[in-house]
């Protein structure tokens, strides 16, 4: 036996992140040929052709270390966003960014508030910090941000606001924003997680990278995992004023950015016409699925992402073990706490269609 007196403390009461169960793993334990995966809001269409064909070629010069500075990214992001080059830090996904923020500005016994319930992510990143994390409960399913304003202390370093929230599916306002951003000490860093961004199109969704000129303590993240479907590759980034980047871009590693994401990403920022058609699959694809919810008699919360949050009426675990037995993966939400709850991505329509058919056939 290990003695425990070796391992940090602060650690000990880490739970791993369960993850959607990978598709190969549901083949290989039910001995199934085909299985569909709706468990971890991945774009259905894949990546734009034209990243395939830049990360062909990137393949053959592996040998070489990636531009640690990520240059030619950063140029264009920076470009399309509006903002300095300077104001942008790259992550290997933002799960990376998460940690390098615990780790550049969470001591042991900080305060981080999050929403009850949100991504597993920001307890995660604070708990390997020592920090603690103070949980509010949503409020019409999304962040309440006057309760989250009313549980900032002194002890408090960071909040974190999942807009649109994962798992629900909500936003928080503009009007809600800007009046939580003029309340919170100058103090404290509020981090937008925008990993949806592209998918909104509630016209009252806050322009984050609009604050960054007013608010000193504000930092964005955002990804190439969902709507850019390079999950694989491992790419997020994050936006803030160039003195907070520079924090954080001290506890980087030098190549966490591999040189397939870089050009793969350049690309697909250059592909529109893919992020347009994603879009519209998305568009399509919810208002099949709304309408089948309903058909069944399920509730369910209309979304501004790329999932749907639903209600089983019954035990998901269940559900969800009914639905891998048919090749379905969906997104039980028990690690979230939820009992009845399960969390669908919007797929292809092929898929969708199966999905729905194979929920009829368990729920019936
Ligand atoms: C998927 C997701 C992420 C993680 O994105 P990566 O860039 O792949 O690490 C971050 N935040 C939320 C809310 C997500 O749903």
């Amino acid at each position: 036996m290990v003695d425990k007196r070796v391992v940090r403390e602060e650690i000990m009461d880490i739970k791993p992140y369960i993850p959607g169960k990978p598709i190969d793993e549901v083949k290989r334990e039910l001995g199934l040929k085909e299985v569909i995966k709706l468990a971890s809001n991945e774009n259905p269409l894949g990546p734009s052709p034209m990243a395939i064909d830049k990360m062909k070629e990137a393949v053959a010069k592996v040998n070489i270390y990636p531009d640690g500075n990520v240059h030619n990214l950063r140029q264009k992001l920076s470009k399309s966003l509006g903002i300095e080059a300077n104001q942008l830090i790259f992550g290997n996904g933002s799960d990376e960014l998460l940690v390098l923020l615990a780790q550049s500005f969470i001591k042991v016994d900080d305060e981080v508030v999050i929403a009850d319930i949100t991504f597993s992510e920001y307890e995660f990143a604070t708990k390997i910090m020592g920090g603690k994390v103070v949980e509010v409960p949503l409020k019409d399913n999304t962040h309440d941000l006057e309760a989250m304003l009313a549980a900032i202390t002194a002890k408090t370093k960071m909040v974190f606001i999942c807009n649109p929230n994962n798992p629900t599916g909500t936003i928080v306002e503009r009007r809600e924003v800007e009046e939580f951003l003029a309340k919170v000490p100058e103090d404290v860093i509020v981090v937008f997680d925008e990993a949806y961004y592209e998918y909104v199109d509630n016209s009252d969704y806050p322009q984050t990278i609009n604050y960054l000129n007013e608010y000193d303590n504000v930092i964005i993240l955002r990804t190439f995992s969902k709507i850019y479907a390079l999950g694989g590759l491992r790419l997020g980034y994050g936006i803030s004023n160039s003195e907070l980047i520079g924090y954080i871009d001290r506890v980087r590693q030098p190549f966490n950015i591999n040189s397939i994401a870089q050009v793969a990403a350049e690309a697909s920022l250059d592909d529109q016409d893919h992020v347009l058609k994603s879009l519209e699959y998305n568009r399509q694809g919810k208002q099949y699925l709304y309408q089948e919810f309903e058909r069944l008699g399920l509730d369910y919360i209309p979304t501004e992402t790329n999932f749907i949050l639903i209600d089983l009426g019954r035990s998901n675990q269940e559900v969800f073990q009914q639905m891998l037995k048919k090749g379905i993966i969906i997104r039980s939400l028990a690690s979230y706490g939820y009992e009845t709850e399960a969390r669908v991505t919007i797929g292809l329509p092929e898929e969708n269609k199966k999905m729905i058919k194979a929920l009829e056939e368990v729920l019936s």
